[in-house]
């Protein structure tokens, strides 16, 4: 995360805290979906005495700032991933299989969602289910 881009949040007046941060760099570092237990486990070694519950309320508070996205996955599972690279997600309902798609896959659909409808579809995470290639037909 560069210097420039925490300078930008703080000009915003946003508040970073030595714990948003570290929820931030440790989130980017792992580029994916992360459990809040997984981003405190690992923020507790940066700062020590943080609770669980400072990091949930950190998420929250994050990704209302569109800071982190939040996704249910799997089993109702509720992750964390850092935000910026718009994508959705496929996952299978038998193995648990997941992988990724591009937001850019879903652009003509929510253009003619906007033609029908006049509604804006602005959620740069969804989830859909289905069965894998592997899953299909047992
Ligand atoms: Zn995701
Ligand atoms: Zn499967």
């Amino acid at each position: 995360m560069d210097d420039t881009y925490l300078k930008d949040l703080r000009a915003k007046g946003f508040r970073l805290t030595p714990q948003r941060l570290a929820i931030l760099r440790i989130l980017e570092a792992n580029g994916g979906h992360l459990t809040p237990l997984q981003i405190y486990q690992q923020a507790v070694q940066q700062i020590p005495g943080l609770t669980e519950a400072t990091v949930y309320r950190n998420l929250t508070f994050l990704a209302e700032q569109g800071m982190v996205l939040a996704a249910h996955v799997g089993s109702g599972q509720l992750v964390y991933e850092i935000a910026g690279h718009d994508h959705h997600h496929l996952i299978c309902r038998i193995c648990g299989q997941s992988c990724e798609v591009e937001h850019s896959l879903l652009q003509d659909l929510i253009q003619r969602f906007y033609e029908q409808t006049g509604f804006q579809v602005d959620t740069p995470h969804v989830t859909f289910f289905g069965l894998c290639p592997g899953c299909q037909g047992k």
